[in-house]
């Protein structure tokens, strides 16, 4: 029985899409939070919105430009190419993007009467990014309930799966080709298998050919 209502923090991308439909398998009620910090690709806000109305999903859109202001990044600027950096965290990395996010879609999530928030942050393909590690969710949905005096619950489905297994679930959702063909996770701005070159597309496609394979191979 689907009980409660959730926020999904959703950009319009594979993970978030696949949490999307999750959270509509389980909530009376989903909305999702959508962040504008100034992306490479208005088409990403585009993106998101048609998929959130074509699944009949209210959803909100905040300003969170201040991000690009305090740190600039790959994501946001032209100028700045997507690598990984002598660190080890690439230049995609947003300092304290899922603190402020995560924060942002608890006030808002509260003020609807939400106590789901729901993110698709992954520590399986943890590639540098040290706000997806699933110690930090946990940590914040602590500080979150102390903050606001309310019961948030973190939900993030997607935290020890692989890329293959993640398609595996948007399947067994009945998600398979809408995620496949309506999401856009590229760098580049190319909705669905995208340019093919960047190294998001690489892993979703990676992902995606296991997937395939090991379900061939499971007829
Ligand atoms: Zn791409």
């Amino acid at each position: 029985m689907k009980q409660g209502k959730a926020i999904v923090v959703f950009s319009g991308g594979q993970d978030s899409t696949t949490c999307l439909f999750w959270a509509l398998e389980r909530y009376e009620e989903v909305q999702a939070v959508t962040f504008n910090y100034g992306q490479r690709h208005a088409l990403e806000l585009e993106c998101a919105a048609a998929i959130a109305a074509e699944l009949g999903v209210q959803h909100h859109v905040l300003d969170m430009s201040l991000l690009n202001q305090l740190a600039p990044n790959a994501l946001t600027r032209a100028d700045i190419a997507i690598e990984e950096q002598e660190n080890g965290v690439p230049t995609t990395s947003v300092d304290g993007r899922n603190l402020l996010f995560l924060s942002f879609a608890a006030v808002l999530a509260k003020q609807i009467g939400a106590k789901s928030i729901i993110t698709g942050v992954c520590e399986t393909d943890f590639s540098g990014y040290p706000d997806c590690r699933d110690v930090f969710i946990k940590s914040l949905n602590v500080t979150l309930n102390l903050s606001m005096d309310y019961p948030f619950v973190i939900e993030t489905p997607l935290m020890w799966l692989d890329k293959a297994e993640t398609w595996e679930l948007a399947d067994k959702l009945g998600a398979f080709e809408f995620v496949r063909g309506k999401t856009l996770t590229c760098y580049n701005g190319v909705i669905a298998d995208g340019c093919g070159e960047c190294p998001a597309c690489k892993l979703r496609r990676q992902g995606l050919e296991r997937y395939l394979a090991k379900a061939g191979a499971a007829e």
